[in-house]
């Protein structure tokens, strides 16, 4: 049977181009490897009655815009913000909160230092306002370098007279902090290191980067545009993040899609230059008229394609696309919340955990978790983003119980000594003593720990060198450059062939972005009739 739609990859990108290919009436066809739908956005039952979002623990946030347009709260979505983004912790028992709402965070900060209080505002009101005309590039399709057409040309001017209205001094900033490091664009504002440290910690979450790498605060700017702050934020899924990616397959089903799971595809097929269809692990052959890949570009390009099909000089431009993952997921059953140095036994700090807690709390220290990648190892003492969902979701443990899940940097894909197989149980111990460190009793309370290597991220959830976003997020591999100058605009040098996940813009993260603006293209090549 053929489709006019053939999807490789049921993340959420994938998922979302489907619902918006279905809506449009294209006959659409998902074939996901694993035998569940959500790529990395999942939730699974890691002990009996303990449910964790295995991979990603917090959405990007999930564009408010897709969600409306695909009504996913009538198919189950169900969104918390805990008032709380970040909760940081220093050995010393110190603690820092950096809410939502800027004036609960300054009150935070007068404790702190006064220096900082009176800092903070400018700084957070800078970032949104410069957010605010980034936004509009999430749900844009980069512009063509070579022949930009009308619209584009139209929307680069809207982007041009936005930025001018920023006036000087914030036009200013958007062009020299984007390629700053973050360590020095903090310095420039603050004094308090455990609160340099956290905002820091966005620039350098999921990359192959330290905070002295230059180009890290593109990070910063990144988030503002998604929702104006510049720290990561707790924007908690309901059931967890695998209660999104099934809302999205229902929306997907209902617009009319199929979705088959246990379906791997092997080789994508060209004929005459352009996609014919797709041949199955099964060996089963699949027609359509268009396939649409959510897989990242390595394993696009590299693995399903025959390199005979590619041009050699395309071919080693993806091999130089940089995609080597510093990032690791512990998740933790545990019997009780663990007690933090510093914040427990006090009224508020069940609210004060609800969010994303922060271990790192210097710039040295995050730097030197990643010298530890730089070499080869994994850091003992390494950076963390955490996250006890149970907190404001009871129904993910047992009552009285609690899951934790904790982000690992730095952790490479590749360790000079030894592999990922034998080290597992050794990096999970280094990780849960740091975290002691913290939470004195946390050891007491791990009922059981899953440990998931960046080896495990390519072998079980097929993202290519382990990376959580399908390729770095540097300034040479963004928006007009994602994945490759010439090609950021979901087409591929192979016609009817096109991509829609992360390694694509606006990026990695779960967002929906990619998706939405790749079934945008293809639309728009379908209406065309260019196919
Ligand atoms: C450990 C980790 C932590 C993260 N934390 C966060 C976070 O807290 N917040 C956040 O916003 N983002 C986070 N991210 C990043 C974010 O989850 C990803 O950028 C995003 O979910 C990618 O979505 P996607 O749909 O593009 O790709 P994926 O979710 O990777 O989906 C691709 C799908 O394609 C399938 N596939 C691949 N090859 C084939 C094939 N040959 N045949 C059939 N199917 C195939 C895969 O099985 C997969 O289901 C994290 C990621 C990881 C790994």
């Amino acid at each position: 049977m053929s489709h006019d739609i053939i999807i490789i990859g049921a993340g959420h990108n994938g998922l979302v181009a489907a619902c918006y290919l279905a809506k449009a009436g294209l006959s659409t066809l998902v074939l996901e490897r694993r035998d569940v739908v959500g790529g990395v956005a999942v939730t699974e039952e890691i002990y009996p009655g303990f449910l964790c979002s295995t991979l990603a623990h917090s959405a990007g946030p999930f564009l408010p815009i897709i969600a409306k347009d695909l009504e996913l709260a009538r198919h189950g979505l169900e969104c918390t913000t805990p008032s709380v983004r970040a909760f940081s912790l220093a050995p010393d028992g110190h603690s820092l909160s950096l809410f939502n709402k800027t004036a609960l965070t300054v009150s935070e900060l007068e404790r702190i230092s006064a220096s900082d209080a009176k800092s903070y505002p400018e700084f957070e009101a800078s970032f949104s306002r410069i957010g605010r005309v980034l936004a509009p590039l999430l749900t844009r399709t980069p512009p063509s370098i070579d022949k930009p057409e009308p619209g584009e040309l139209w929307n680069l001017g809207k982007l041009g007279l936005a930025f001018r209205r920023l006036g000087k001094q914030d036009a200013f900033r958007l062009l020299r902090w984007g390629p700053m490091a973050v360590a020095d664009l903090v310095a420039e504002w603050f004094q308090t290191e455990l609160l340099r440290a956290t905002i820091a910690a966005r620039g350098i979450f999921g990359t192959f980067a330290g905070p002295w790498s230059a180009g890290t605060s593109i990070g910063l700017l990144w988030q503002a545009a998604m929702d104006g702050h510049t720290t990561g934020p707790a924007s908690f899924v309901k059931g967890g993040m695998g209660k999104l990616t099934q809302a999205l397959a229902k929306a997907a089903l209902a617009a009319g899609a199929q979705i088959r799971t246990s379906s791997e595809v092997e080789r994508i097929q060209i004929s005459a230059g352009r996609v014919c269809d797709v041949v199955l692990k099964s060996g089963e052959q699949i027609t359509a008229r268009a396939v649409v890949s959510n897989a990242d570009p390595k394993t696009t390009f590299l693995r399903l394609l025959d390199p005979l099909d590619l041009d050699p000089d395309f071919l080693s431009k993806i091999r130089n696309y940089r995609a080597a993952g510093s990032a690791a997921k512990i998740n933790l059953a545990l019997s009780g919340l663990p007690s933090f140095e510093g914040v427990s036994g006090r009224p508020d700090a069940n609210s004060k955990l609800s969010g994303r807690i922060h271990i790192g709390p210097d710039i040295d220290y995050l730097e030197r978790a990643f010298d530890s990648a730089k070499y080869g190892a994994y850091s003992p003492a390494p950076y963390m983003d955490i996250t006890i969902p149970s907190i404001t979701d009871p129904s993910l443990a047992p009552n009285g119980a609690h899951v934790m899940s904790v982000h690992v940097q730095f952790a490479p894909y590749k360790l000079v000594h030894g592999d990922w197989n034998g080290q597992r149980e050794e990096f999970g111990d280094a990780v849960v003593n740091a975290l002691s460190t913290y939470a004195p009793n946390l050891k007491e309370l791990v009922v059981y720990r899953r440990v998931i290597t960046p080896l495990d991220l390519e072998q079980t959830y097929g993202l290519s060198g382990g990376h959580i976003f399908h390729g770095e997020q540097t300034l040479d591999q963004f928006f007009t450059f994602r994945p490759l100058i010439g090609w950021a605009q979901y087409r591929t040098p192979i016609k009817g062939l096109y991509l829609c996940g992360a390694g694509t813009h606006p990026g990695g993260g779960v967002t929906g972005g990619p998706g939405a603006n790749a079934a945008r293209e293809i639309i728009k090549d379908f209406k065309r009739a260019r196919m």
